[in-house]
C-alpha cells in the first residue's frame, strides 16, 4: 500500500477521510478504530468552529479559542493517524488519493472537505474583496478593520476619510448579518472611545443583499426581527442590490450605482470545495451527488459528507441547508453504518432531524427558529445562542476560555483584541508615495477639524 509513514493495516480495511471540519470530525469520534484503520488528511492541523469566525474578525475572540488541534481531539484513538495535507485528487480505480507528500491507499474514502468562498468567476473581487471562511481569512479581516482606521486617523482629506470608513458587507445570510452587528456595537463600544481624533460618525456599516430579505432561510419573523435590529443599530441595509465589481476602491452595484469604500466583506456565496478525479456524473451543483447512505453516486465505497455532498430527497429536494448539524449528523450516521457493516448488521438511510435556526445580531440581540414553529428573540435567543455555541465548541479549554472571555466582554463592553498582528500600514503607505513631506500626519492644534 503506498504509504506517508502509515503502519501497515494488516487484515482491518482502511478509512481515509478528507477533511476535519464538522463532518470528518464526528465521523473519526465514532467510528470503530479497532475495525478500521482511520487516516484523517487536512490541510490545516486543527478544526475550526466556524461559527464564531465573526467574533475572532471583530476582535471579541481569540483564534485558538474557537479551534481544536486534531492530534489532540484524537490522542488515544488506537489505529487513528493524521497527516497534514492538502488532498489534490482521487484515482477511483486505483482506490488512491495524491497529497502534496505523495499517495496513499484507500478501502474507504470519506469526503468532508466543505467549500470556499465563491467569487462567481469576478476575479477583481477575488483579489479585493475579504472572504470570512478559515482562520486565516478571520484575522486578515481583524487587521483590515483595525488598519483602516488607523489610516483614517492619520487624514486630513475628508473624501479619503469617509472612504476609508466605509465597509461594505455583501450578502444578509447568518454570516452578513452577524458582521455587521459586530462591528456596529464595535464601534459603538470600543471604537468611539478608542480613536477620539475620529469623527465617527463617518463610520458607516452597509450590507447588501441581492433577495428581499435578511437570513433568507429563517423563519419570516426573524427575518424581520433581524431587520429591526440592524437598523436600530445604524447599519445600513439595502436590498435587491447586487455589487457585480469592486477594485479596491469602488464597488460597482447592476443598477450602475457607485460605493466608495476601503474594505468589502464577502459573504455572498459558498462552492463546494472539489477534489479532481471523480466522474463528472457525480457532481450537480459543485457538490457530490450522494444516496441517502452517503455514497457518491457510482462509487461503493467512496462517501461525501457535509457542506461538500449534495442529498435532495422529498423533504429536502434543494438539498440539505449548508449548516453545521447536517455535517455533524452525517458524520455520526456514516460512521454508525460503517460500525454496523464490520459487525455484519443493518444499516440505516441518513435522516436529518433539524435542530433549528440561530443567528446572533448583537448584545441581547438574537433570532431563534427552533422546532415546532417555536420562535425566541431578543435576550432569551441570546442566551441559547450563547449556550449552544460554547457547548458545540471542541475542549474544555476552549469552552473555558470562551465563556470568560464572553462574560468578561459583557460585564465590561470590552472587545480585547484588537491588535493589529501583521502591520503593512508603513509600507502601503510608503508604496503609494506619502513620504515625511506630503504624509497625512496629525492634524495640528490650530487647524483643528
Ligand atoms: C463564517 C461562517 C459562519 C457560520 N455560521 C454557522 C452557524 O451559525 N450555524 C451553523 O450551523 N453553521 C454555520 N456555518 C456553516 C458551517 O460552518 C458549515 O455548515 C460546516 O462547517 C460544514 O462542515 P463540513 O465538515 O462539511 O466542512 P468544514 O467545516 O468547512 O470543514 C472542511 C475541512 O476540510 C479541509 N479541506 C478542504 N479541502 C481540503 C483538501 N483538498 N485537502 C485537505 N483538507 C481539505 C478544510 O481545511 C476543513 O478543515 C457558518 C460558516 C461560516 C463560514
Amino acid at each position: 500500500m503506498a504509504n506517508l509513514n502509515l503502519p501497515d493495516p494488516a487484515a482491518k480495511p482502511r478509512i481515509v477521510v478528507v477533511g476535519g471540519g464538522f463532518a470528518g470530525l464526528n465521523f473519526v469520534n465514532r467510528i470503530d478504530s479497532h475495525r478500521y484503520q482511520v487516516v484523517l488528511l487536512d490541510r490545516h492541523n486543527y478544526h475550526t468552529f466556524a461559527p464564531l469566525l465573526y467574533q475572532v474578525a471583530t476582535a471579541g475572540l481569540e483564534a485558538p479559542d474557537i479551534c481544536g488541534p486534531l492530534r489532540k481531539t484524537f490522542r488515544g484513538k488506537p489505529d487513528f493517524h493524521f497527516r497534514m495535507l492538502q488532498v489534490h485528487d482521487v484515482d477511483p480505480v486505483a482506490r488512491r488519493v495524491h497529497t502534496g507528500a505523495g499517495p496513499i491507499d484507500y478501502d474507504h474514502l470519506v469526503l468532508a472537505t466543505g467549500t470556499r468562498a465563491n467569487f462567481f468567476g469576478n476575479t477583481n473581487i477575488a483579489t479585493h474583496a475579504f472572504p470570512l471562511k478559515t482562520v486565516p481569512d478571520a484575522r486578515r479581516l481583524r487587521n483590515q478593520i483595525f488598519q483602516t482606521l488607523e489610516r483614517a486617523d492619520l487624514t486630513d482629506d475628508p473624501a479619503e476619510r469617509q472612504r476609508l470608513m466605509t465597509f461594505l458587507i455583501v450578502g444578509g445570510g447568518p454570516s452578513g448579518v452577524e458582521v455587521a452587528g459586530a462591528l456596529s456595537e464595535l464601534r459603538r463600544h470600543v471604537l468611539t472611545h478608542d480613536y477620539p481624533d475620529t469623527p465617527m460618525d463617518q463610520l458607516r456599516f452597509v450590507l447588501v443583499e441581492g433577495e428581499e430579505e435578511l437570513l433568507s432561510t429563517f423563519s419570516d419573523r426573524s427575518s424581520r426581527e433581524a431587520y429591526r435590529n440592524l437598523e436600530e443599530m445604524d447599519v445600513e441595509l439595502r436590498f435587491q442590490t447586487l455589487m457585480t465589481d469592486y477594485d479596491g476602491r469602488t464597488a460597482t452595484f447592476r443598477d450602475g450605482s457607485t460605493l466608495e469604500c476601503s474594505t468589502v466583506i464577502w459573504g455572498a456565496g459558498v462552492t463546494g470545495e472539489i477534489i479532481e478525479g471523480l466522474s463528472g456524473e457525480s457532481l450537480e451543483r459543485a457538490r457530490y451527488r450522494i444516496d441517502n447512505h452517503l455514497r457518491v453516486a457510482g462509487y461503493e465505497n467512496v462517501y461525501a459528507l457535509g457542506d461538500v455532498a449534495l442529498l435532495t430527497n422529498d423533504e429536502w429536494p434543494r438539498g440539505h441547508p449548508g449548516v453545521a448539524q447536517v455535517a455533524i449528523q452525517m458524520g455520526r450516521r456514516l460512521a454508525e453504518n460503517l460500525n454496523n457493516i464490520a459487525r455484519g448488521r443493518p444499516t440505516k438511510a441518513f435522516r436529518y432531524v433539524d435542530k433549528g435556526n440561530l443567528a446572533i445580531i448583537g448584545r441581547n440581540r438574537a433570532v431563534a427558529d427552533l422546532p415546532r414553529n417555536l420562535h425566541f428573540s431578543g435576550v432569551p435567543a441570546w442566551f441559547v445562542w450563547a449556550f449552544v455555541h460554547i457547548f458545540y465548541l471542541i475542549g474544555f479549554r476552549n469552552r473555558l476560555f470562551t465563556f470568560l472571555s464572553w462574560v468578561g466582554n459583557y460585564l465590561t463592553y470590552n472587545r480585547a483584541v484588537r491588535l493589529v498582528l501583521e502591520p503593512t500600514l508603513d509600507e502601503e503607505l510608503r508604496e503609494e508615495g506619502v513620504d515625511a513631506g506630503n504624509r497625512p500626519g496629525l492634524r495640528g492644534p490650530a487647524t483643528g477639524r
